[in-house]
């Protein structure tokens, strides 16, 4: 499992820009979706989707390499319709070269930049358990769009 850092600032997520909701960080509301996805063998078939939104929302967490080949992954299983099964053996893959990907920096050295997405955890954790598989599709999609339209890369 990869250790996600994320820093508050005046209530936002100083990258994703989710608003803090009923006290919990970005970070503490990326916990509930995963814990959720336990009771619910079709949200656990999202679960890719699910950590791949919110790592691409989060890039100071990454290399510059760990970002690109998380979002070729992401583009390339959307863009082709992967299946659950082969998406996961492909992310299986990637999980073995985390320990490459991760930035190396401490957290508190990290370089982070808000990007404006349409959609981020804070739906997610919003939306609640119920409509989770829903928002985590939407959450997909509107990623997919946003990924497009940036004019700048993160590095
Ligand atoms: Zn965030």
């Amino acid at each position: 499992m990869v250790q996600f850092h994320t820093v508050m600032e005046k209530g936002r997520c100083s990258e994703c820009g989710a608003r803090e909701i009923d006290g919990h960080s970005c970070h503490e509301m990326f916990q509930y979706p995963l814990v959720w996805e336990h009771n619910d063998p079709k949200l656990y078939d999202l679960h890719f989707w699910l950590v791949s939104c919110y790592m691409l929302q989060h890039p100071s967490n990454f290399t510059k390499e760990g970002y690109d080949l998380m979002k070729t992954l992401f583009i390339e299983a959307y863009e082709n319709n992967w299946e659950t099964s082969y998406i996961l053996k492909k992310n299986r893959e990637l999980v073995a070269k985390i320990g490459k990907i991760t930035n190396p920096l401490p957290s508190t050295k990290r370089q982070r930049n808000t990007r404006k997405w349409a959609m981020t955890i804070e739906d997610v954790f919003l939306c609640g358990e119920e409509n989770a598989i829903n928002k985590i599709n939407q959450w997909k999609d509107s990623v997919r769009v946003n990924l497009n339209g940036f004019l700048q890369e993160p590095y």
